[in-house]
């Protein structure tokens, strides 16, 4: 069965902004993509990132009109490569850790020459890792629901 696609809406107010230097750096984080029933146009979901990965069925109910429609949500087992790499290291997730790596680097070329500085670099890439192993558990759960949810799915039909 094939259903009605959400709209999505990117909304960035640097477009606004632009007018304001100063203000410009704040409003760089604040951009957003809305998603709406394809039906009724109440938004149902807004990310801060774009194209955000998601675990569903795919179909959702809208709460204001009860209709139908394909949310973009998809299970773990019908995710291409690249969609699964995504979930797992969001933007976020790798801007910390390049943020780490880009310090530790840096901080070879600021100390002194004298001073092994290598392992350093390794400790901090490392401890850039920590948001992505914090996140891991919760990633697990949601793929694990999600391939029994598919699976589920499947015996149904
Ligand atoms: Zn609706």
């Amino acid at each position: 069965m094939e259903l009605p696609a959400a709209i999505r809406e990117d909304h960035n107010p640097l477009a606004v902004a632009g007018f304001f230097p100063g203000l410009q750096r704040l409003l760089i984080f604040v951009r957003w993509t809305s998603y709406s029933c394809p039906h009724c146009n109440a938004v149902f979901r807004r990310d801060y990132w774009p194209s955000n990965v998601r675990l569903g069925t795919g179909e959702r109910v809208c709460r204001k009109c009860g209709r139908v429609f394909d949310d973009g949500s998809r299970e773990w087992p019908e995710l291409p490569l690249g969609r699964k790499l995504r979930l797992l290291f969001s933007p976020l997730v790798i801007g910390v850790w390049g943020g780490f790596v880009i310090a530790a680097i840096a901080s070879l070329f600021i100390g002194p020459r004298d001073e092994h500085s290598w392992s350093v670099v390794i400790v901090v890439s490392t401890f850039g890792l920590m948001p992505t192993l914090a996140l891991s558990p919760i990633h697990l759960t949601q793929v694990i629901r999600s391939i029994r949810r598919y699976n589920a799915r499947a015996e149904q039909s």
